[in-house]
């Protein structure tokens, strides 16, 4: 640390103000940071994002020839097993090295506030704690393959429409319980990175946001990487100097803007000194110019990271319902009609900046072939009544298009929310109608609305897995694979249950004088991302008000008493667990629980333990109940197996509204731990007292 500060220091010194700003203003289309040949410091490259290397900018179209499309990050959370997200992240940085990429731009981790928003396939769920552990695993596996992590996009970034004119309006303690954890398990882990939102908090710019970036993440936080702003994300080049920020991505526009005011000033030499000062801790300036950076030998390591993704949706796909349908038989002889707008779409990943095109791919419909060799498939996009009624079974794969240019109503991916309501909504009705054989793959990120969900003879939410979706799908269907996938977040019944339900409608808005001159006026949607003002003169911002406060997800369905299509944590299996003998005490400063689990049923399978606070008696209102632990065990048929989990002492505090202080109350807490947060299966009382 403090060689990388002396020799960070010695550069700076030795560099010219022109050359300390170029430092900290990104290289643009190439995306990355600037060389300084003159001083020997290399060029480094940056690449999107969590679920694989996407192959776009003008390093990465040059060095590969294809990359692995792994699965999206929220299929990697419903695994709860953050040893795969290590493993699957260590494949990830394997191929950042193979083409030379020295920072993956992932992985982000906002946190599930609402079904609607277009990047929560990009993100791991409503609940901080397992996004938390899920995000240490993977920060922890990219980085031993000595790529950079980012934790983006910092902070409640929660929505996309018109992203860069809103204005998350948050309270200080839902900051601290909801949207920082995360943060935090990654900065602990040790990520070199974060980078900023595009959306304002509480009214100033993330990536202009002294209180976020230096207070915060710095003061309090204990981050001591490169802080860099999102794409073309800030305004005002003095703010973002005095900000904490870093680096300015993608060019620098709001400092060159702003050249007047921080040329030659401390603020940009504090900016160079500590992009210097961490990518020398990181290692990659001296490994690049060693040359050992680049491993294009590394390709041979493909088939394993192939091996890990298909572990991903083989342990992540969720099922969600089922009468008894699945699985299937696979010597099925019979007629298998297979529909739905997903069936044959190749590349299963979401779009935007984390799409990642794979190789090798394979549509439902050919595994459903592959996989179902005795049977009559038919794959029709729109069958008739008939059609229907006569299948023995009918497999529906719907999702939303990856292509922006499909517009709002029909995409799934950055710079757009989606609709609540599967695009095939009507197909669905009518083969749950018809047919009550009907299995429905859910093919998105997030929840949709199901309200034919009882008429479907079976759920199974398989999200964008990549390139090795189908084919595990397919085994989770005939029964190879025992799903044992858990949902990362809440399905709601209705979006009106959703406490952003609305924040679309006629949204405030404020004109932000000079805004529209700064834009760059290239590519264009970077100017359809914000409303304009009536007389269309004027970029204006817009409130999010976070009013539900700390009742995200869960937290709130519960306080709610409200019933939902499928609560947090849930997820069926073929085989059957049974939870027995729990023990809970204090230990040092927190709680041990032992459990038992057998697997009663007659097939190998995993259960997730999940484990929820309850506290009885609060000076605050606190959620019902909060997720505080949980492990995932395999089992043969008619093992059992004692889980122990530990509760650190901070899963009993809640911040203090008023004191503003992380708080812990003496008292009773009821330990529950289930099946999911509405499946709870025992419960203990335990006393906790202040040390
Ligand atoms: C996205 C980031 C991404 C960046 C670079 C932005 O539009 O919000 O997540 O890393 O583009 O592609």
């Amino acid at each position: 640390m403090a060689e990388a500060e002396r020799q960070a220091g010695e550069l700076v010194e030795g560099m010219t103000p022109q050359e300390r700003l170029h430092l900290v203003c990104g290289s643009g289309a190439a995306m990355g940071l600037n060389a300084i040949p003159r001083l020997g410091i290399p060029a480094l490259n940056m690449v999107d994002a969590s679920g694989g290397v996407r192959i776009v900018g003008t390093v990465a179209e040059a060095a590969y020839r294809r990359t692995t499309a792994f699965p999206c990050p929220m299929l990697l959370a419903a695994t709860w097993n953050p040893e795969l997200a290590r493993q699957m992240a260590r494949a990830i940085g394997e191929e950042c090295r193979v083409g030379g990429i020295h920072i993956l731009l992932g992985p982000g981790m906002n946190i599930y506030r609402m079904s609607r928003c277009g990047r929560n396939f990009e993100y791991m769920g409503e609940d901080p704690f397992l996004a938390g552990r899920m995000i240490a695993g993977y920060v922890q596996g990219l980085q031993e393959t000595g790529v950079v992590a980012t934790l983006k996009h910092f902070a409640a970034n929660n929505a996309e429409l018109k992203r860069r004119g809103s204005n998350s309006v948050v309270s200080e303690r839902a900051l601290r319980e909801i949207y920082f954890p995360a943060f935090q398990a990654g900065i602990e882990a040790g990520a070199w990175a974060v980078m900023s939102a595009y959306n304002q908090l509480n009214g100033i710019w993330c990536g202009e946001n002294r209180w976020l970036l230096t207070d915060i993440l710095r003061g309090e936080m204990g981050f001591q990487g490169l802080c860099m702003t999102d794409w073309q994300a800030t305004w005002h080049g003095d703010r973002v100097a005095a900000s904490g920020t870093d680096l300015e991505m993608p060019e620098g526009a709001a400092l060159k803007f702003d050249r007047d005011k921080v040329f030659g000033t401390p603020e940009v030499d504090r900016m160079a000194c500590n992009v210097l000062r961490t990518l020398i801790r990181a290692g990659v300036y001296e490994a690049e110019s060693a040359g050992t950076f680049r491993q294009p030998g590394w390709v041979d390591r493909y088939p394993e990271h192939v091996a890990v993704a298909g572990q991903v949706n083989a342990e992540g796909i969720v099922l969600l319902k089922n009468d008894g349908i699945l699985p299937l038989d696979e010597r099925f002889v019979g007629a298998l009609l297979v529909t739905g707008n997903a069936a044959e779409r190749a590349a299963l990943a979401g779009g935007g900046s984390a799409h990642v095109a794979g190789y090798d791919l394979k549509t439902y419909a050919q595994a459903v072939q592959e996989g179902f060799p005795a049977a009559t498939v038919v794959v029709a996009p729109t069958p008739s009544d008939a059609d229907v009624r006569q299948a023995d079974a009918v497999l529906v794969f719907s999702g939303y298009s990856t292509r922006y240019e499909d517009g709002p109503e029909r995409h799934e991916g950055e710079c757009l929310d989606r609709p609540f309501e599967l695009l095939d909504e009507d197909l669905i009705v009518r083969c749950t109608r018809l047919n009550p054989r009907t299995v429905v793959a859910v093919v998105v990120g997030g929840g949709v609305r199901m309200e034919w969900a009882d008429r479907a003879g079976a759920i199974v939410q398989p999200f964008l897995g990549g390139q090795t979706a189908a084919p595990v799908l397919v085994d989770v269907l005939r029964g190879r694979i025992n799903p044992s996938g858990k949902l990362p977040f809440t399905i709601e019944r209705r979006f009106e249950d959703s406490p952003a339900f609305g924040y679309d409608r006629n949204p405030f808005l404020r004109p932000v004088p000079g805004l529209v001159d700064r834009l760059p006026s290239e590519p264009a949607y970077w100017a359809d991302e914000y409303f304009r003002s009536p007389d269309g003169e004027q970029a204006c911002v817009y409130d999010i008000e976070y009013r539900e406060d700390v009742f995200v997800g869960y937290r709130g369905y519960d306080r709610r008493g409200m019933e939902v299509r499928f609560p947090f944590g849930h997820g069926l299996s073929y085989t059957r667990f049974e939870f027995s003998g729990l023990r809970v005490e204090n230990e040092n400063s927190g709680v041990r629980i032992q459990v038992e689990v057998a697997n009663a049923g007659q097939r190998p399978g995993a259960e997730v333990v999940q484990v929820y606070v309850h506290d009885v008696a609060s000076s605050v209102e606190r959620p019902p109940q909060e997720l505080k632990g949980f492990a995932k065990v395999h089992l043969a048929p008619g093992e059992s197996r004692t889980v122990n989990i530990v509760l650190g002492a901070d899963s009993f505090r809640f911040w203090h509204p008023i004191t503003k202080m992380w708080t812990e109350e003496p008292g009773m807490f009821e330990i529950r731990v289930g099946a999911s947060s509405r499946d709870i299966r025992l419960r203990s009382i335990i006393e906790r007292r202040l040390p």
